[in-house]
């Protein structure tokens, strides 16, 4: 039996829908700029530059309903809904017809962001960790396993703010979809099962304050809630 000089942190999991069992999270990936529309708004040209990777840190996932504090050194909050894809089978160098047998199952996410400290890091060429990888930056609700919801292709994708639409499309329209996304990532990263990849947002990203309630959603998967609460300075 292994000794600790520290008690170890528990593993962060995740809700499967339909089971009382856990996703336990390894590790979570991310996609940037897989939307054309969302390059746009960002300022970019979706045919000059292909999607990007960043990650978070695994602990970073917030359940659906759970409140999310106002981070810490922002004052530009961001949602962004995203397609979240669940690894069940680990791999590298995964060949594009073979990807989708590595998913264990999606679930809608959130990919919180600082968008303030994401544009100064973009305009200083550093990195997004502080933009990206805060607490509890990584919304995302139960996981729907492909036995029961299959693989999605298409589907309607959105976002609303204290009930207002604020995003809307279509996975269909993802630049890289979820065969791409596993292919390309496994040839820079070695995949294991209970990763989790966040596989971009669509246009329509927008800032949210405390009191905000924040609803994303995608067919076939439900939907994931938040309200955003004022964080105490100590
Ligand atoms: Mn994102």
């Amino acid at each position: 039996m292994t000794a600790f000089v520290l008690t170890p942190p528990s593993a962060p999991t995740v809700a499967v829908a339909g089971s009382a069992a856990r996703f336990p999270v390894h590790r979570i990936y991310c996609v940037g700029q897989n939307y054309a529309a969302h390059v746009r708004e960002m300022g970019g040209d979706p045919n000059r530059t292909p999607p990007i990777f960043f990650s978070k840190p695994a602990d970073t996932v917030l359940p659906d309903g759970a409140d999310l504090p106002y981070p810490s050194c922002t004052a530009d909050l961001h949602f962004e809904a995203e397609l979240v894809v669940a690894i069940g089978v680990g791999g590298r160098n995964i060949a594009l017809a073979a990807a989708l047998d590595h998913v264990y199952g999606y679930a809608v996410g959130n990919d919180f962001t600082r968008r303030d400290l994401q544009v100064a890091a973009k305009n200083q060429g550093r990195p997004w960790d502080v933009a990206k990888g805060f607490d509890h930056s990584a919304g995302i609700g139960a996981i729907h396993p492909v036995g029961s919801a299959g693989h999605l292709p298409r589907g309607q994708i959105w976002l609303t703010v204290n009930g207002a639409e604020r995003q809307r499309s279509d996975l269909a329209d993802m630049i890289w979809d979820v065969p791409a996304v596993i292919a390309e990532l496994s040839r820079y990263w070695t995949l294991a099962a209970g990763d989790l990849i966040y596989t971009g947002t669509p246009h329509g990203v927008g800032p949210v304050v405390p009191g905000d309630l924040v609803v994303a959603g995608i067919e076939g998967l439900g939907t994931l809630t938040h309200r955003i609460v004022a964080t105490a300075t100590t």
